[in-house]
């Protein structure tokens, strides 16, 4: 039995334009037989069934490489790290890796979590035991006492419920790395982001540059990719020259790291959406306002676009993530700002996104060759949406206007269920945001004594 789906216009990853009247043709197994105009498509046989999305706009699946699955919305690097057991991360993180997918998202990578909560999340859903979006899963990061996910005190360590695993020598890196590629993980993270700067101002990289290479050489070894946390130029420089497949964020980047990122073929993932969520969406009552993050995070992110534009101009491939997983990016809502992002403040064009989102993207991905474009022999990973992203990309950003969701040509159908985030994320500890001084709370009662005047 072949599916014969009707496309009002068909975008298969691979050009520019959609085609108009087309068809996806595919047969029992999801495996794409035809992808074209309507005219030229096999005709259904008897046995044949038809989905009929000719009011519609059909494109591959979207993929998101920088979803993290364990961290459930996190408000706190607390939350994150401390607490709830892993056991309960791995089950919520399925309930949001299928928002991910109801969100025409088909695959995803979650690039560093703690345990094993990203694998496991992966082989359920293989497994069919739960209908989810593909995931490429790594582990913890591996960082070193100058790294990021090392945040806590020295007499506290990385906790090992954390996303990072501390490493204090190279010898116990390569370690890691073979204990979490024997664990099953696709890719492993390494935090490049130091927590130190040079007096100019420069941040200084977690590991060396013969550390790096050695980890990335031993993750190439077991067949596996490496990827980064690395926005300062010191980090994205030593991971470009390693060889790291893809590096996150950039921001910093110069002409070397380009010249060596070009030279070693790594790609880049901006991720532009969480920045730019935290500075439009954080409140000044919130911690991250009361310390001026907001601010900060505006002038690296008009750095950052300046620094990314030129690497694009240079050809780098880039790739669209969001870093979901927190509390201003959270799971299912915000994945195709990216694009949108990449339109308005990267140049791109639509097209251009759309093609970032699925073919570049599916490069990076397990089994890349498999999906992402919409053509004879990959799979039938694709959804369909009214109105076209091809004239206004924030289409994708409705999910009222998407109108099918399909892994391997199967539709998957998530119901929308509501949560209640105290329940699933909210265990931190803090009570209050606020310091009530006698001035502090003076100034408070006048205020409101104010407004009750003014009613
Ligand atoms: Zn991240």
């Amino acid at each position: 039995m072949k599916t014969f789906v009707r496309c009002g216009r068909l975008f298969t990853g691979q050009e520019d334009e959609a085609t108009k009247n087309a068809a996806l043709v595919y047969d029992e197994a999801g495996r794409i037989v035809y992808a074209g105009p309507e005219k030229g498509a096999p005709k259904p046989g008897k046995s044949d069934r038809t989905i009929d999305h000719s009011g519609q706009f059909v494109m591959p699946g979207l993929i998101d490489v920088h979803t993290h699955l364990a961290y459930g919305n996190a408000k706190t690097e607390e939350d994150i790290d401390l607490y709830a057991p892993l056991e309960f991360r791995a089950l919520r993180g399925m309930f949001f890796a299928q928002k991910v997918a109801a969100a025409g998202y088909t695959a995803i990578c979650s690039p560093g979590d703690a345990g094993q909560v990203s694998l496991s999340i992966r082989n359920a859903i293989e497994a069919g035991l739960f209908e989810g979006p593909r995931v490429m899963a790594a582990g913890p990061y591996i960082t070193s006492h100058q790294g990021l996910t090392d945040w806590y005190p020295t007499w506290i360590g990385a906790p090992t419920t954390s996303i990072g695993r501390l490493v204090t020598t190279v010898a116990d890196a390569v370690e890691e790395i073979r204990w979490q590629v024997k664990n099953g993980v696709d890719c492993i993270k390494i935090a490049m982001d130091g927590i130190q700067r040079r007096p100019d101002g420069e941040l200084i990289a977690a590991f060396t540059q013969e550390e790096t290479d050695i980890m990335v050489r031993e993750t190439h070894r077991m067949g596996k990719k490496a990827v980064a946390h690395a926005g300062g130029r010191e980090a994205t420089l030593y991971s470009a020259r390693a060889g790291m497949d893809l590096i996150f964020h950039g921001f910093d980047l110069d002409d070397e790291c380009i010249a060596a990122m070009k030279k070693s073929g790594s790609m880049l993932c901006p991720t532009l959406t969480q920045p730019k969520n935290i500075i439009e969406f954080t409140q000044p009552h919130e911690p991250a306002g009361q310390r001026g993050r907001p601010a900060f995070a505006e002038k690296r992110y008009r750095i950052g676009c300046a620094n990314l534009k030129k690497a694009k101009k240079a050809g780098i491939p880039f790739l669209t993530g969001t870093d979901s997983g927190f509390a201003v990016t959270p799971y299912g809502e915000w994945h195709a700002r990216e694009l949108e992002l990449f339109v308005d403040d990267l140049g791109f064009s639509k097209a251009g996104a759309l093609r970032a989102a699925t073919e570049t993207n599916a490069r990076f991905m397990s089994h890349g060759d498999e999906i992402g474009v919409l053509e004879p022999g990959r799979l039938a990973d694709f959804t369909a949406w009214d109105g076209s992203p091809l004239a206004d990309i924030s289409v994708l950003q409705d999910k009222r206007r998407l109108r099918g969701v399909y892994i391997a040509g199967r539709e998957i159908k998530i119901a929308d269920r509501p949560y209640d985030p105290r329940e699933v994320t909210d265990f931190s500890l803090s009570n209050w945001t606020d310091l009530y001084t006698q001035a502090r709370v003076a100034e408070l009662r006048g205020g409101r004594r104010r407004l009750e005047a003014a009613e």
